[in-house]
């Protein structure tokens, strides 16, 4: 059956009203998602890196079946970086694009241990010289293993949301980041990300979001809402 349309909601007019719509909405994504964080399984910043760069294209559910082996074959750095891209494209094929992300992972390892002392290092500017490392993996590291709000990780979900909610209008993500950035206090930059992912994968999900059970409901006018 198709969905009905949405009731109408009215756009905040003034800068205080579009302030206070962006608090409306922190606040009903923290009383939704209070402690939401990285869904991917990790012990480290390493680890957390190379599951990053494993869910491109794939679902944490997969990667996360796919790293407890993967860390037991290869437990360090130096591991990572004297495999052969064959063998470990092997290890993670059933994450897909399986030998541009084995590539990565050992340039990621061979670039940590050459210049960062075999440790992640903690900016952003030092993250972007990583193989496989643009910004939303970046963000992903640096907020969740450092706890360093570098920027807003924008993925698919929060692409989508953020352009639902009418945070952005833009498509690229760098864009959108630099939107979300600017409206979003820093402090809560590291779990408004994580806030977003759990709510595009709970509620406002790509096709016929669930809007009747959203308390985002009342200040969202995407045109796709559901009733
Ligand atoms: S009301 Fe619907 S479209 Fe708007 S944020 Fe909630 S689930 Fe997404």
């Amino acid at each position: 059956m198709p969905a009905k349309p949405a009731a109408k909601v009215r756009r905040p007019r003034t800068a205080a009203e579009r302030t206070e719509r962006i608090q409306t909405i922190l606040e009903a994504l923290g009383r939704l998602y209070p402690a939401a964080t990285c869904a991917l399984r990790h012990e480290d910043a390493w680890q957390l890196l190379v599951a990053t760069i494993l869910s491109a294209q794939c679902t944490d559910k997969r990667v996360n079946e796919v790293t407890p082996a993967l860390f037991r074959k290869y437990p360090t750095v130096l591991d990572f970086a004297a495999v052969s891209q064959e063998e470990l494209a092997g290890d993670i094929r059933s994450t897909g694009f399986f030998n541009n992300k084995a590539k990565s992972i050992i340039g990621a390892a061979r670039r940590i241990l050459s210049e960062f002392g075999g440790k992640v290092p903690g900016t952003m500017e030092e993250m972007l010289t990583i193989p496989g490392a643009a910004r939303k993996t970046a963000n992903v590291v640096l907020g969740t293993a450092f706890g360093v709000p570098s920027g807003i990780v924008v993925d698919t979900h929060v692409q989508r949301i953020a352009r639902r909610l009418d945070l952005t209008q833009e498509e690229d993500p760098v864009k959108i980041e630099k939107d979300l950035m600017r409206l979003i206090p820093e402090d809560r930059w590291i779990l408004f990300s994580h806030q977003m992912i759990h709510h595009g994968r709970s509620l406002c999900v790509a096709r016929k979001p669930r809007c009747f059970e959203c308390p985002l409901n009342m200040v969202c006018y995407a045109k796709d809402k559901t009733m």
